[in-house]
């Protein structure tokens, strides 16, 4: 049973780490004048409203993209806060755009992109804003698998799972092996969070045992709430484009200063 709706969490602390390399490591392969493609596993409905019921309850979304607007936390030329204003031109200034919305904004006319999100009402909300990409309401591992290697064979995938089933973090390393075996050029992205019990802890092990070149960025912030056991965000990336690492030191002294 899928339970978890990013509503809730959309532009958090987590969401800023993640979106700002994922923007970062989107504008960096669409440099380059050649097509490729955009996968994800986890897709979510793409694009979400700060005013909105969810975002308010829980108000995550005022400790992460509204404080970090208010006080100037991304240099004005970031690739995610021009990702940001093309989806509020579109949308309102109360949007924020999900991953795919992001890589809508960096994707050109030529590339490919394929979207996999299994919550049947979140994926008919992405169907309506996504467009540009093929979409498939499967499990997004079975539909890595059967995409791998994509055409263009250049590109990016986002693994952004809700890790709601505790046998998610066992899965990873063995899915992300299979994907990279098929798929040796493609840009592999990874977010999980940091948790106070260290749960996610074994499975970075596993990632870095098998590719110990791997670029891993982590952020700490504080709980969102007393007793939640999200301390951090971490975003690990196979095959990171040249230039990633910098942007990713960058985001990492931000939260250090915001702290
Ligand atoms: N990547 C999105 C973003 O950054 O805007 C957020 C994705 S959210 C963390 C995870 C999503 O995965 C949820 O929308 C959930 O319904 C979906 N999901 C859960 N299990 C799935 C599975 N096995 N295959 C595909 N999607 C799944």
């Amino acid at each position: 049973m899928l339970s978890y709706q990013h509503a809730y969490h959309a532009g958090n602390l987590a969401d800023l780490h993640k979106h700002a390399l994922l923007a970062c490591a989107l504008d960096y392969l669409t440099r380059k004048d050649k097509p490729l493609s955009y996968l994800e596993t986890h897709a979510g409905r793409g694009l979400y409203f700060l005013d909105g019921a969810e975002a308010v309850k829980t108000g995550e979304a005022r400790a992460g993209i509204r404080r970090a607007e208010a006080e100037g936390w991304l240099p004005a030329d970031h690739p995610l806060l021009a990702a940001l204003a093309q989806v509020r031109r579109g949308y309102g200034p109360q949007a924020y755009p999900g991953s795919p919305l992001i890589a809508a904004h960096f994707l050109r006319r030529g590339d490919s992109a394929h979207l996999a999100e299994l919550h049947p009402a979140e994926h008919e909300a992405l169907s309506h804003v996504a467009g540009f990409a093929t979409l498939h309401r499967q499990d997004g591992f079975q539909m890595a698998q059967a995409v791998c290697p994509p055409t263009p064979r250049r590109g990016l995938i986002l693994i952004d799972p809700s890790y709601e089933v505790k046998a998610d973090y066992t899965a990873i390393p063995r899915q992300i092996g299979l994907i990279a075996r098929k798929w040796n050029v493609g840009v592999i992205a990874l977010w999980y969070p940091i948790l106070t019990d260290n749960r996610h802890a074994p499975m970075l092990d596993a990632l870095a045992a098998a590719h110990p070149h791997a670029l891993r960025s982590e952020v700490a912030f504080a709980p969102a709430r007393p007793g939640h056991s999200m301390a951090g965000s971490g975003m690990w990336v196979l095959n990171a484009p040249f230039g990633l690492d910098g942007q990713a030191a960058r985001i990492e002294a931000i939260f250090r200063r915001a702290a």
